[in-house]
């Protein structure tokens, strides 16, 4: 047996074997001698008909499941990795002496420019094709499969790390539980695992030099400990473990139903986020009163091209019907930083936590950012919608977005299509919005603060770097304080304010929110029942003494 720690992101016990995500590093010498060349070109030529036979059998699925146009999208790619301009590219770097993952990845780079810089529209957009054929190729190179990603049975994943985009390909009923070597407690794929509510752990110790493919795994997402190959008084002592943690689980179940009120008297609205729309499903069996913040920007991850509105629209609406007329808060995607979307051919940056993501992304890319506030208003009529838009910074972003929706409204109302009425909200996860949001109250109809990047910026502590994570602290003063002007300003304005980083989650605080003037709380479904436990406990008379926010 043998044993190791991690940093636990979600607690509860899994049992199951190991399924491995393989990514290897991409081979880096240069000036490889004759022979080497050769057998370079050999990889190459290996890597071309494997992603062939891959994208054969993937058009023939689309095809048959999707239809035949989309099921063309797989095609180009194919044509993509015949043309003889690409590949003579690739050929005349190797022979200059790179590796052929250089080779691919500098050609890749070099068309999906020379596209990109086309004045054509459908030109322009074939970049994301190439980056996406030389991708598939660097993939194969390293060692990877098409199925990488298949989950044939119910499984822990572990990984080095894992990206969003890669977790939205994973089949999330087969995942048990997930251990990587690497992350941090407050990344998008932690998030996820907690939204799924799977025993995860990050920075995990896992043993170098061996295979862990197929091998029995106890995650204790509890006390941060796995066991590969657990004998069996583990096997007994965590069955253990998992009854008494149900047990506990068990005696939150007489809070379903219950109103979330304060002991006083004041009615909180206890929400789920969400990044999917089977996530509903979870959000209902853990009693979620409405859904507080909908990362619609997942829906645009794992995928070759964006979601059509069509496609949008059919996922809002059917995250709206199954709420039933309770609020679901939509945010604009939020693409960028760690949520990478390949086919949109973004440069690489420097800082990309400080760089082109949220908002800006929406308002520099007005097409995709109207395709999306259409299928929104378009499911708003089928319940009680809102949006909201991210990583504000200025009043006059929260212009031009109300702008945005305002003429999208307006033309769906032209051409006579279906379309309901939107509440309008902004998240506050700048120190910008904070020191603004008196001026922002008066433009929105709520604020719902994001306490996971409005702690990075205000600490100057990166959310996915494990060195920082000691002095990554949502409940630091200087976030506090910051969290208590914003109530304050949406309390002079009329409006409601909540929260949806992790930090509402966290109840060794939420008398403290409360009180502040916070009503509306939207946490990780699993956490749901326990808040309400919580807020149940609660007063606010200490603060809310003219403070009310209704
Ligand atoms: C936040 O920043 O707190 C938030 C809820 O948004 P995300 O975690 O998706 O960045
Ligand atoms: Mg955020």
């Amino acid at each position: 047996m043998i044993t190791g720690k991690g940093l636990p992101v979600f607690s509860g016990i899994a049992e199951g074997k190991i399924f491995y995500l393989r990514k290897h590093a991409f081979k880096t010498e240069q000036n490889l001698s004759l022979p080497d060349m050769e057998s370079e070109k050999a990889r190459f030529s290996a890597a071309r008909k494997a992603a062939d036979e891959q994208l054969s059998a993937l058009f023939e699925k689309v095809r048959s499941e999707v239809g035949e146009q989309e099921a063309m999208i797989i095609d180009v790619q194919r044509m993509m990795l015949d043309d003889p301009d690409f590949n003579d590219a690739v050929i005349s770097r190797l022979e200059a002496g790179s590796s052929a993952e250089q080779a691919v990845d500098r050609a890749g780079q070099q068309f999906a420019e020379f596209f990109g810089n086309m004045e054509d529209a459908y030109m322009q957009a074939r970049s994301a094709d190439i980056l996406d054929a030389a991708n598939r190729l660097l993939h194969i190179l390293n060692g990877g499969t098409a199925a990488d990603f298949q989950l044939t049975e119910p499984c822990i994943v572990a990984a080095d790390d894992i990206t969003p985009s890669e977790t939205v390909q994973l089949d999330k009923s087969r995942v048990l539980g997930i251990v990587t070597r690497l992350g941090s407690s407050h990344s998008h794929a932690a998030i996820l695992a907690r939204t799924l509510g799977i025993p995860t752990l990050v920075q995990a110790k896992l043993p170098d030099g061996q295979p862990l493919d197929g091998r029995m795994m106890i995650v204790d997402g509890c006390d941060g400990q796995f066991y590969i190959d657990p004998d069996e008084q583990t096997f007994d002592r965590m069955r253990q473990k998992k009854l008494d943690a149900a047990g506990r689980r068990y005696g939150l179940e007489e809070l379903r139903g219950m109103e979330s009120v304060t002991a006083d008297g004041k009615k909180i609205e206890l929400y789920a986020n969400i990044g999917s729309v089977d996530d509903v499903q979870i959000a209902l069996a853990n009693d979620a009163e409405g859904i507080g913040l909908f990362r619609s920007e997942f829906l645009f991850l794992g995928r070759t091209a964006c979601p059509s509105e069509e496609e949008q629209f059919a996922a809002y609406r059917e995250v709206l019907e199954a709420m039933g007329g309770r609020r679901v808060i939509i945010r604009t995607m939020d693409i960028g930083a760690d949520k990478k979307a390949d086919y949109l051919g973004f440069a690489p940056e420097e800082n990309p936590a400080l760089g082109f993501r949220g908002v800006r992304v929406s308002l520099d890319y007005t097409g995709l950012f109207k395709t999306q506030l259409r299928a929104i208003c378009r499911a708003a009529a089928f319940g009680t919608a809102a949006v909201m838009f991210p990583m504000i910074i200025s009043v006059d972003e929260v212009r031009r977005c109300r702008e945005m929706l305002r003429q999208v409204l307006h033309e769906l109302a032209e051409q006579g299509v279906l379309a309901g009425n939107v509440e309008v909200g902004i998240m506050i996860e700048t120190p910008a919005a904070v020191m603004l949001s008196e001026e922002l109250a008066y433009e929105v109809d709520f604020f719902s603060v994001g306490t996971n990047d409005l702690t990075q910026y205000t600490l100057a502590a990166d959310r996915q770097n494990p060195k920082v994570e000691k002095l990554y602290d949502a409940a630091h003063p200087a976030v506090l304080k910051m969290l208590s002007l914003v109530a304050q300003s949406a309390r002079g304005a009329g409006i409601w304010a909540g929260i949806c980083g992790e930090l509402a989650a966290d109840t060794r605080f939420t008398e403290t929110l409360l009180r502040m003037g916070y009503t509306e709380l939207s946490v990780s479904p699993a956490y749901l029942l326990e808040l309400r436990k919580t807020v149940r406990e609660s007063t606010m008379d200490l603060i809310s003494k003219g403070g009310e926010t209704e």
